[in-house]
């Protein structure tokens, strides 16, 4: 039977960074459902189980987005694409990240090729690799795909020389992800106009907590800041970008019980008055369909 699936947003893992802890949120991942295809960016720990909670088949997958290197972005690429080779994936499947991408993905395989030859040889499997092609991208178009456009943008994430903000265009929606930035003005023009705008966010008041909580060297601040936007500065790309819709992911702090949405709404006031979702593990916002 024919599915007709909505276009969605669903963000898979909010948190920043690559701890966790009990109770705490999931690191990045999000999925687009866009025009019955399903692509997902960023696969933090936990993506392959968080995708399947939301009612995604490993299977369906059209293609999987990686913004940058960084572990708590990229750790679960290779059981993710792995467990849905095991849950029935039998379609080619792309996989776009920036350098480097080439190098993890033969490198998990590698770590992999017992398991690989037994089910390729004892159980017939057709061979993981026939499916998964690997394109390196940057700056610029990265994917045409039917009528879905991906361009990528170069933002400042030091030390990683080659983090990228992803927009996702069809003729009805545009949707941009920040990926890890710190404070960076460009950005608004790649975004201006998006229906949804998904930004990480780091709360000023959270952090000093943060440093004290988990016992972290107090430079932990001073890397956090080098390397991520606060959310006033994120309320600044958002309005200057004109964008339908604030979504903050990539949460520092995330799972702090002192920090509430109302903080993060408070620390956008100035600088933010249009629609703002702070991201939750599961959350489903809708993509406009006319
Ligand atoms: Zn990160
Ligand atoms: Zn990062």
């Amino acid at each position: 039977m024919d599915k007709v699936q909505a276009n969605r947003l669903i963000l898979l893992g909010t948190k920043g960074g690559a701890s966790v802890r009990k109770g705490s949120p999931r690191p990045s991942s999000s999925a687009l459902q866009i025009d019955g295809k399903t692509y997902v960016i960023d696969c933090g720990l936990g993506v392959t189980r968080a995708l399947v909670d939301a009612d995604i088949s490993l299977s369906q997958m059209d293609g999987v987005f990686i913004t940058h290197l960084h572990c708590d972005h990229l750790l679960e690429l290779g059981p993710l694409i792995y467990t849905a080779w095991l849950s029935g994936l039998n379609r080619p499947l792309n996989i776009f990240g920036p350098t480097g991408i080439t190098e993890y993905w033969n490198s998990f395989l590698a770590a992999m090729s017992f398991d690989h030859g037994v089910r390729t040889q004892n159980d017939k499997r057709g061979s993981l690799n026939d499916l998964i092609s690997i394109t390196t991208y940057g700056e610029g178009s990265v994917a045409s795909l039917g009528g879905l456009t991906v361009s990528a943008l170069r933002v400042e994430h030091p030390p990683v020389d080659e983090c990228y903000a992803l927009k996702f265009e069809t003729p009805k929606s545009k949707i941009v992800f920040s990926a890890d930035t710190k404070y960076f003005p460009p950005l608004a023009q790649f975004a201006y106009g998006a229906d949804i705008l998904i930004h990480e966010a780091m709360l000023d008041a959270g952090i000093d907590a943060l440093v004290q909580r988990i016992g972290a060297n107090p430079d932990l601040r001073q890397h956090l800041e080098a390397r991520h936007t606060m959310a006033p500065d994120v309320g600044k790309i958002a309005t200057a970008a004109s964008v339908k819709h604030l979504v903050l992911n990539h949460l520092v702090p995330a799972d702090d019980p002192e920090f509430t949405d109302a903080h993060w709404h408070d620390a956008l006031s100035q600088t933010w008055d249009g629609p703002l979702s702070v991201g939750k593990d599961g959350m489903v916002i809708d993509l406009p369909n006319s």
